[in-house]
């Protein structure tokens, strides 16, 4: 894979305009509050920091199947019982380390059982689905080219832009590309079909790889196991190519430096108008709409 030299520009991801366009407070806190507030630097950071219940739910499946995919590229035996032994207290422990947001504004306690209820379903899905059976049935070459979860956030250049995809996993066979994206949470498929698309321009520039060499998959993992097979066209990467050049362009605008990414005043991110919105996020303390 692809290394690139460290640049202040910030870089267009999914999440990041998602943010920027669901509330400019939010994306000022988010991406620039530790930096340039600080007085309340270390406040932000602790806000960042937590985790609500489904949120910490899709960490902790997207983590186990990650380590699953990662014995089993290195070990033929996959001993179901031993994997769950370990995911139990994999489940616990990621549950005691969490910042939960629940805890933190409603003092709620995390209700580990049902946390553990609710990825084990999903893990079950996952191991007894013919994907899993697919992955079991391997040759050693083709594990071998495995890319599970991989190190960093994905970075990877398009028409001259820093951007981030970050993949689950990338099965290479017989010179196709298969990218999985695991869901946890609401199926979308047309929202996420738009979100899975991207990640083949991270396969085509880390691997050099023409457009139709490129398959992504939705792969949901709650309430059974489906997925949902994505092409992608020269269409779809020149629409792309349009909204990532505009978003990213917004997002500059918000810079009072482009290439050292400095952000314009706090006061030119205001407060969302509608306080109803604010009710799931990290930072309502700092807002006072708690
Ligand atoms: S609490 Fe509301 S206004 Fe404040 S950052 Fe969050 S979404 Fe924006």
């Amino acid at each position: 894979m692809k290394k690139y030299d460290y640049t202040d520009i910030l870089g267009w991801s999914h999440s990041r305009y998602r943010t920027f366009d669901e509330c400019r407070r939010k994306y000022y806190y988010h991406y620039y509050g530790k930096n340039f507030q600080p007085q309340i630097s270390e406040q932000v950071v602790q806000l960042k920091r937590l985790v609500s219940r489904p949120l910490l739910n899709g960490s902790i499946v997207h983590d186990l199947i990650e380590k699953a995919l990662n014995h089993l590229k290195f070990n033929f035996e996959f001993v179901e019982a031993d994997f769950l032994e370990f995911a139990e207290k994999f489940i616990e422990t990621a549950c005691n380390n969490a910042a939960s947001f629940e805890k933190y504004y409603e003092n709620a306690e995390l209700d580990i059982v049902s946390i553990e209820t609710s990825v084990f379903e999903a893990l079950g899905n996952f191991l007894k689905s013919s994907r899993f059976e697919l992955l079991l049935g391997s040759t050693p070459e083709t594990r071998a080219l495995w890319v599970i979860e991989p190190p960093g956030f994905g970075e990877t250049r398009f028409q001259g832009k820093k951007v981030y995809f970050k993949v689950d996993f990338l099965v290479v066979e017989d010179g196709q590309y298969l990218v999985f994206d695991w869901k946890t949470g609401k199926k979308d498929p047309i929202q996420h079909a738009e979100q899975i698309k991207g990640y083949a321009l991270w396969v085509m520039d880390h691997y050099e790889a023409a457009v139709g060499s490129v398959n992504m998959n939705i792969s949901y993992v709650t309430g059974g196991y489906e997925e949902i097979s994505v092409d992608v066209n020269p269409f779809d990467l020149s629409q792309l190519a349009g909204k990532i050049e505009s978003q990213t362009n917004y997002m500059y605008d918000m810079c009072s430096d482009i290439q050292g990414n400095i952000p314009k005043p706090i006061d030119e991110f205001p407060l969302i108008a509608n306080p109803n919105r604010c009710k799931y996020c990290n930072f309502k303390l700092l807002c006072d709409r708690v």
